[in-house]
């Protein structure tokens, strides 16, 4: 047997599309387009490499890019100001403040200086307890895009045995909580867990956010189980996953493939989440 691959290049594509014709209806009804603001501190490389990549994305999509750059040696006062005024700018609808911030800032509390209603991340402690009480709010994007890949797939949840294997508040957490709201039976996985194969052939649905490169093989996989692999390392090989990928396509139903599984699906999934808070905000003012 070999798993059948899931598309995620294929999926993120039928979203950004949907995402597209959303702001055009949205125009097209006399609203504002919506405004992305990626807020960028000092200059690592592989953040400025996201944040390009989001910008062009939110471009594509007929939304307006405003961005804001800062230097690494700006202060947390000063970045509460920026967060500040892009909250109370009404052609801002989505804020994202791009992670890790250099070390002198305290991340949670400039996460939380941004509305619920616009963290286009769903990193703030209010839509993390809005979805830890099941109420509707901006959902984190990769998670977001996994329940996408699975219900496109036709993946039964409601009932379904599934393992989380990381326990970030990025991804494996609230990968968990949206699950357990699709109904199924859920077990959190995480560096401390003994005997993680044994747990994980469990699962009907096991989503792999270890951050561990070829962590998860066949041993840890039940024949017919599907497979979502998180992960991804640049080796010389080029891009590989927390999955060891051809033995466990041998037994797996469905596979996620590393490049082209979880990856395009999250710029696709935060592009949603502007649309989304444009128009809930848009509604709440009126237009
Ligand atoms: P993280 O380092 O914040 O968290 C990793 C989690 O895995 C921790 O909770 C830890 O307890 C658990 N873990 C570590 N070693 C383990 C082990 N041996 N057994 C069981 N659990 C173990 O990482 P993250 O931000 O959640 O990201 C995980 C991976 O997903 C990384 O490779 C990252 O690059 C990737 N990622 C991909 C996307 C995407 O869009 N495809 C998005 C976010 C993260």
């Amino acid at each position: 047997m070999s798993a059948e691959l899931i598309d995620g290049k294929a999926v993120a594509a039928r979203v950004r599309q949907e995402v597209s014709e959303g702001v055009a209806a949205l125009v097209a009804h006399g609203g504002r387009a919506p405004g992305l603001a990626t807020v960028l501190v000092g200059d690592d490389p592989a953040s400025e490499v996201y944040v390009r990549n989001k910008r062009r994305a939110c471009v594509a999509a007929g939304m307006v890019d405003f961005h804001q750059r800062l230097p690494a040696d700006v202060t947390q006062q000063q970045v509460e100001d920026v967060l500040d005024q892009l909250a109370e700018d009404p052609e801002v609808s989505g804020i994202l403040l791009q992670l890790p911030l250099p070390g002198h800032l305290d991340a949670g509390t400039l996460v939380d200086r941004i509305p619920p209603d616009k963290d286009v991340d769903g990193l703030t402690t209010g839509n993390v307890g809005r979805l830890a009480l099941s109420r509707p709010g901006l959902r984190p994007c990769t998670p977001a895009g996994i329940e996408r890949l699975l219900d496109e797939y036709g993946v039964g949840l409601a009932g379904a045995k599934a393992v989380v294997v990381g326990r970030s508040v990025l991804v494996g957490r609230p990968m968990a909580q949206l699950l357990l709201a699709r109904d199924a039976t859920v077990t959190l996985c995480h560096s401390r867990t003994k005997d993680l194969a044994a747990h994980a052939r469990e699962a009907d649905v096991l989503i792999v956010a270890a951050g561990v490169p070829g962590l998860v093989g066949p041993e840890a996989v039940r024949p017919g189980a599907t497979v979502i692999d998180v992960g991804i390392h640049r080796d010389e090989a080029g891009l590989r996953g927390d999955v060891r990928f051809s033995e466990v396509r041998a037994i797996a139903g469905l596979l996620t493939p590393v490049p082209g599984g979880v990856g395009p699906m999250t710029i696709a999934m935060l592009l949603a989440n502007t649309l989304r808070a444009a128009r809930d905000t848009g509604t709440r003012h009126g237009y």
